[in-house]
Order: C-alpha cells, then sequence, then structure tokens
C-alpha cells in the first residue's frame, strides 16, 4: 500500500494510476497539461485504435524494439484484460480490418472518459497544471557525501558520480512545492508530438540517477525523398501496392497496402512501418537534451535545414540513405507484364505513350512515368525498343526512390528509444537502479508498429507498474522499517 505518485497523464499514467489505486494506495496523479490525454485524444485520428485483438503470442512480432521485456506486463494485462476494463467502464468497443480495436462510438473522447471515470470513481486525486522538475530521493547506501535529501535537478548533484543506489522519495514541483511519496512512477512519454505535452523533459533528469537513454529516433513517421518527381506526385494515394526498402543489397523492410505520396516524400501506414525499421538501424534523425533539459535538435547527426522544396524546416536527414523500390503491380510477374504490354503496344498502334500511360498508371503519377522511365513521351507506342519495354516493366515492378531521412518528432507517431530497458525490471517496471522509481509507457526503450500495439504496451506496462508500485517487494518493506 502507501503513497504512490504518477507522473504524466496519458494512458500509460492514467492506467498506472488506475491499477495502483485498485489495490488500496493513496494515488496522485500530476499532469502539466491542463487535461488529461492529449495525445490519447489525437489518436487513430480521433478514433483511437486501443488495442488489438490479434493472440497475445502475435503481439510481440507487432513490438519493434525489446519484444522479450514486454512478455511479463502484456501476458499479465493483454488486450482481453484491456477490453473488459474500458466495457466494465462504459466504453463499448468494435474491431476492425486487422484487429484493430476502436471505441463503438469511433471518439477517443469516450476512451479517456472511462479512464477519467474509473480515476475518480477510485478515488485518485488528479492534479493537473502541474509540472513536475525533480524527483527526490536518498541514498540506500550513503557513502558520507550525500545528502539525505536530494533535488536532482541541482547542478552540484548532477556532477556527483553514479555508483550510489537511491530511493525515491517523492518529487519536486516546477513551482518550488516538494510532494513525498512511497514510490513514484514516471509515466511522462517520448518526445513524439511534443504539443501534446511528452517533450522528452525527464530523459536527462534520469541520467542523474544512473539510468542510460537509448537515442531517441522518430519512429512511425513520415520517409524524406528528394526527388521533383515524387514531389510532383504528392496527394497520390496508392493501393494494394507493396514495397521493399533497402540499404545496398540488405532488406530493411517490405510491406503490401497503401502510400501516399506528400510534398517532401512519402507517407502511409506501410511506410510508417518501414520507418521504425530505416529509424532503429540506419539513421532517421535523432535528439539530444540541452543543460535545460529541453530537447536540441542534433546538429551533429547530420541535422539538414536546407529546404531543398522551399517550404520548411521539418525535414530531417540523417545521411543514411535507402532504396525504397514500389510494386504497383504486385499480382502479376515482370515476364507476364512485359507479354501484356507487347499485345497491348501491337493493339494501340501509333497512339502516344503518353496517351497510353493511363492503362498502366494512376492519376499524377502520369506526368513523370515518362521522366521515370526515362521514355519520350510523345513517341508511339509501337516504335517503342525492348530496352524501352523493359524499362516501363522495371519501373512498374520496382519503381525507385532514394530516401534520405524520416521527418521530424513533431510528425513521428511514436518515440523510438528511451529508458534502457536492461536498467528496469520486466515483472515490475521498476528501476533497478533506484527503489520505488517505476517507468510506463512511451518513455521505456519499446514501440510497435501501427495497429493498436503501442496504446496496449501503455496500457501493459502502466498496469504492471501501478500493481507493483502498491505492492512494494518484501525487502523494500523491511528496509523501510528500520
Ligand atoms: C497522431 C498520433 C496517433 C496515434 N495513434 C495511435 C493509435 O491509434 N493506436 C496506438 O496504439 N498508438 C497510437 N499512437 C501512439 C500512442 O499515442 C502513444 O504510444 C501513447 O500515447 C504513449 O502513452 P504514454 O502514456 O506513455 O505517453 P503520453 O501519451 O505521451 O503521455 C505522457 C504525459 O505525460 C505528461 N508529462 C510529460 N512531462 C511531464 C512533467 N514533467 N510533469 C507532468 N506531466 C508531464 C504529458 O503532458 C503527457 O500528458 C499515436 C500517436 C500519435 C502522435
Amino acid at each position: 500500500m502507501g503513497k504512490i505518485i504518477v507522473i504524466g497523464a496519458g494512458p500509460a499514467g492514467m492506467m498506472a494510476a488506475i491499477a495502483a489505486s485498485e489495490k488500496g494506495a493513496d494515488v496522485s496523479l500530476l499532469e502539466s497539461n491542463e487535461k488529461a490525454g492529449k495525445k490519447l485524444f489525437i489518436t487513430g485520428k480521433g478514433r483511437c485504435n486501443l488495442t488489438n485483438d490479434c493472440p497475445t503470442d502475435e503481439f510481440f512480432s507487432h513490438v519493434v524494439s525489446n519484444p522479450k521485456f514486454l512478455f511479463s506486463s502484456v501476458y499479465s494485462f493483454d488486450h482481453d484484460e484491456v477490453k473488459k476494463f474500458f466495457e466494465e467502464n462504459g466504453c463499448q468497443l468494435k474491431t476492425e480490418r486487422a484487429e484493430r480495436v476502436f471505441p463503438v462510438s469511433d471518439k477517443s473522447a469516450d476512451v479517456i472518459s472511462a479512464l477519467e471515470r474509473k480515476l475518480k470513481k477510485n478515488g485518485v486525486k488528479f492534479i493537473k497544471n502541474c509540472r513536475v522538475s525533480g524527483l527526490l530521493r536518498e541514498a540506500v547506501r550513503p557513502d558520507g557525501d550525500l545528502p539525505s535529501e536530494l533535488d536532482v535537478s541541482d547542478k552540484m548533484e548532477k556532477k556527483k558520480k553514479l555508483q550510489y543506489k537511491y530511493r525515491v522519495k517523492g518529487v519536486l514541483l516546477e513551482n518550488g512545492e516538494k510532494l513525498y511519496s512511497d514510490a513514484v512512477i514516471v509515466a511522462t512519454g517520448g518526445v513524439s508530438y511534443p504539443v501534446t505535452g511528452s517533450d522528452g523533459n525527464f530523459f536527462r533528469l534520469l541520467t542523474t540517477f544512473g539510468h542510460s537513454i537509448k537515442t531517441l529516433r522518430p519512429a512511425l513517421v513520415p520517409l524524406v525523398i528528394k526527388d521533383e518527381n515524387c514531389r510532383k506526385m504528392q496527394g497520390l494515394a496508392l493501393k494494394n501496392i507493396s514495397i521493399e526498402l533497402k540499404y545496398g543489397k540488405k532488406l530493411i523492410s517490405k510491406g503490401f497496402g497503401e502510400l501516399l505520396f506528400t510534398h517532401f516524400g512519402i507517407s502511409g501506414p506501410l511506410i510508417f512501418t518501414a520507418s521504425s525499421e530505416y529509424s532503429r538501424k540506419y539513421g532517421g534523425v535523432s535528439r539530444m537534451l540541452d543543460e535545460n533539459n529541453a530537447i536540441k535538435k542534433d546538429h551533429s547527426k547530420k541535422f539538414d535545414k536546407s529546404n531543398d522544396f522551399g517550404h520548411n524546416e521539418n525535414v530531417c536527414v540523417s545521411g543514411e540513405t535507402a532504396d525504397l523500390y514500389i510494386d504497383l503491380k504486385p499480382a502479376v510477374k515482370a515476364e507476364e507484364l512485359e507479354k501484356r504490354i507487347i499485345r497491348e503496344f501491337e493493339a494501340n498502334g501509333n497512339k502516344l505513350f503518353k496517351n497510353y500511360i493511363a492503362a498502366l498508371v494512376p492519376g499524377k503519377m502520369r506526368d513523370v512515368f515518362p521522366d521515370i522511365a526515362g521514355i519520350d513521351p510523345e513517341k508511339p507506342v509501337n516504335k517503342l525498343t525492348r530496352e524501352e519495354r523493359q524499362a516501363i516493366v522495371r519501373n512498374l515492378k520496382g519503381m525507385h526512390f532514394v530516401v534520405s531521412g524520416t521527418r521530424d518528432f513533431n510528425e513521428a507517431i511514436i518515440t523510438s528509444g528511451g529508458v534502457n530497458v536492461k536498467e528496469v525490471d520486466p515483472h515490475t517496471m521498476e528501476s533497478k537502479l533506484a527503489k520505488g522509481l517505476f517507468f510506463a509507457g512511451e518513455m521505456l526503450d519499446v514501440d510497435a508498429y501501427t495497429g493498436g500495439f503501442n496504446l496496449q504496451i501503455a496500457w501493459s506496462t502502466g498496469h504492471a507498474a501501478g500493481v507493483a508500485a502498491a505492492e512494494p517487494p518484501a525487502e523494500l518493506s523491511s528496509e523501510n522499517n528500520n
């Protein structure tokens, strides 16, 4: 039991607060925004894809970073438990294509209301407009020079060596107030969509406990392609196509589905999945934290403001390029396609290539396809050479673009990287470096593909942290009695 402070009223923090209060703990939930769940509100385009109905064993294949770390928390509070929780709290759910679960109302606000109702029912103190700026702690094994209570945002403390084991005693608010507790659950999110409140302010602070932070990178994010032809196709959505993203000969990601050409490159569900792999393995832009715990763009990582298309500063270039191949006709083999084209060219005789293209490619691609394939649009189709026909087939089966980076965190659905999970107990979400310090949600170095998996991570890790924080291990209880 005892007193628990949860920092951050996102999905992970709210679920942690509910789980802890369910166990009888006295819980305070502190949120810097004026309301709970600002990011949750915009999830799933306002509909909130809150989990995925696939079997739990399958869930882990949708997790990009550290799936094993999630075994315990996800099996303890899986998609069935999540669905039960929301339906019991007045939010009816439905399952759509690819097992994605949404509220029947299609309103994310109903997901938030269900959480808020339960928080209220359980007597959780919700304090909004309350920004936490530090953690209060004491050394479990004082080595003499540590004061019994520290504000870790203190500059002197930052210089101290980190070999001490700590026990967290509460939080320091931005207004200087101190709140004491037996445990603190940090659920302050990643750094994506910082406008929603998750601006990464806690990562640097945690390094003063000895925690390492795995490089923060945008994931589930549009990809940048600096190619005039790509830009000219902006607005064009392709369906039922397949892609391969390669680094040299190495396949980074492949998939089937939809993509959208934009003014800076490409976006869409298929690209989000590819971006997670690209970001993790080959770059994406990374961000560091400056002296004031604010996130700064890491210029050493080749952040490129060079604004090639003259429109904004959000194009981030990693310096690691990758090759994207789009197969516009995945159901047809190259040889069959060529035979079909030969037949059609014969039937269409003198028709100019530019007038024939509509039979080959969709909308805005028609204007750029001759340039991409290197074919004179004014040439009659029956005059095209064998090489030109093969270039057409090659581009239909693998239109090539060079990916030069990802878009910024402002457009990233999630953050890859975060608190190193090797330093966190996977059963309890408790820090291995500081007693009474727990983590939940996106701030951990775990991330998944789209489909409701990231919110499932937030619910599961939040639940595990809440339960464990409310039931301190015997060892800690006895230490407390000393
Ligand atoms: C546009 C968009 C759509 C998405 N759609 C989906 C979807 O449909 N399905 C899905 O599974 N996932 C989706 N996601 C991802 C999902 O929203 C996140 O993974 C999830 O919100 C992470 O939850 P969290 O509680 O860890 O962090 P957050 O939701 O980021 O919450 C963290 C909270 O902590 C607060 N906070 C931060 N610092 C402090 C501080 N110092 N003091 C007090 N409070 C603080 C913040 O204000 C914030 O409210 C989407 C994300 C975006 C951006």
